[in-house]
């Protein structure tokens, strides 16, 4: 380069290269993977006069936030544990951790060990590696219509296609069948045991492996709960090894979604490839939120889980009892056994996107639109409720306003 050149570029500076055209450049997987509309729309309730149904999280002041602080501070207050609570551990999870995970599963009916449980970042983790670990692009997959909106954009980058109940009975063959059966996400309804039956028959018959999303099993209202399909897959099959069905479980709404704690409970031949994926996406879950969430499960756990259940139970209940008392002709709903849901179908004509964007507009009231919970076939009347936030006078005040809106001008 001469010093004349140099000067020159000073003088005009050359223009920068254009910026790199990223949409040209995603892989084909990209294809898939959209952004979420509830994450676009929860960004607007921010405004302290809407009475919002839309977020369906965990009631912070339901959190064993002093029992975590104490787990964390002991942890860290003695040199020696601090130096393995902040240190690398293995991709599998703490061993006591999963050891305490074994006796839960036992408690629900499946018999396992150590071998099948791997601790994941939340659920939301377990089903992103067990898409990696079982789709490949064009394999069909089994959904209920609506299912978990986060179970479709998980499985959505491994770029399967969906089927719903029908067609697989009519003959269609899924790799993997993915069911929330305790009071799902978004409908808050459950699998009777018959179903929970009809579904495992379903699986042998067309031979697919069950993957079982139990985020809400612990949060039933009153009585017994259901077995899970993995239970009921093992009593079958004879033993875990032999069974065909991945639970899912998590922390998340029993303790504090922000630990990201998780398990996939499992056959040991899938696990241990679900290791391998684990360690290749982020080694490990956190060591010190595993030590401080296996702290906090030791003592109390169950009663922790009583105040819970009364308390969604409560929300629950005056929720359903609103909708009674409020909604006009032609609504129907779901009446949850648990969990943080209920799934309204309004008159057939009613959009429920339209229904929000007036919702906000005028009666301040807010929700989730049922629609983008369809892999296929979306029924745009219908939207979620989720009572766990709001206190039982605004539940009252929310629906009445729901109604209103619903009724129209
Ligand atoms: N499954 C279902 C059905 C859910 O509703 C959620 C949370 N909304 C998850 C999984 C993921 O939760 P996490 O990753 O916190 O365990």
């Amino acid at each position: 380069m001469t010093p004349a050149s140099a000067s020159s570029r000073a003088e005009e500076p050359e223009p920068r290269p254009a910026p790199l055209d990223w949409a040209a450049r995603l892989s084909g997987r990209m294809g898939r993977v959209k952004a979420s509309e509830i994450r676009e729309l929860l960004k607007l309730l921010d405004q302290p006069d809407i009475l919002s149904f839309a977020g369906g999280i965990p009631d912070p002041a339901l959190f064993p936030a002093e029992e975590i602080g104490a787990a964390v501070q002991r942890q860290l207050a003695d040199p020696a544990l601090a130096g393995q609570a902040l240190q690398y551990t293995v991709s599998e999870g703490l061993p006591a951790l999963r050891r305490w995970i074994v006796e839960r599963m036992g408690r629900w009916g499946a018999p396992c060990t150590e071998a099948n449980v791997l601790i994941t970042a939340g659920s939301q983790q377990a089903l992103d590696l067990i898409g990696k670990l079982l789709i490949s692009p064009g394999d069909a997959v089994l959904v209920d219509r609506p299912t978990y909106l986060g179970a479709l954009q998980a499985f959505n980058a491994y770029e399967p296609a969906y089927l719903d109940r029908e067609e697989v009975e009519a003959g269609a063959a899924p790799a993997l069948g993915y069911v929330v059966p305790d009071y799902a996400n978004p409908t808050g309804a459950s699998l009777t045991l018959a179903e929970r039956e009809a579904l495992l028959d379903l699986a042998e018959a067309r031979d697919f492996v069950l993957v079982e999303d139990a985020a809400y099993r612990e949060l039933r209202f009153e009585g017994e709960a259901r077995p899970p399909l993995l239970a009921l897959d093992i009593a079958r099959a004879g033993s875990i090894e032999a069974a065909r069905t991945l639970l899912c479980g998590t922390f998340s709404k029993t303790l504090a979604p922000a630990l990201r704690i998780g398990w996939i409970c499992g056959p040991a031949a899938a696990i241990e490839k679900l290791v391998l994926l684990k360690q290749g996406c982020d080694l490990h879950v956190s060591t010190l939120n595993q030590l401080a969430a296996c702290e906090a499960v030791q003592e109390g756990y169950d009663q922790h889980l009583s105040r819970l259940r009364l308390a969604y139970r409560a929300k629950g209940q005056a929720m359903c009892a609103a909708l009674a008392r409020h909604m006009p002709a032609g609504v129907t709903w779901t009446e949850p056994e648990g969990g943080m849901f209920v799934w309204l179908t309004l008159p057939e004509g009613l959009d429920g996107a339209e229904l929000l964007a007036r919702g906000l507009a005028t009666e301040r009231v807010a929700f989730v639109p049922g629609a983008p919970f369809f892999a296929t076939g979306a029924q745009p009347n219908t939207i979620r409720l989720s009572y766990s936030l709001p206190t039982e006078a605004q539940i009252d005040e929310g629906v009445k306003r729901l109604a209103r809106l619903i009724a129209g001008p």
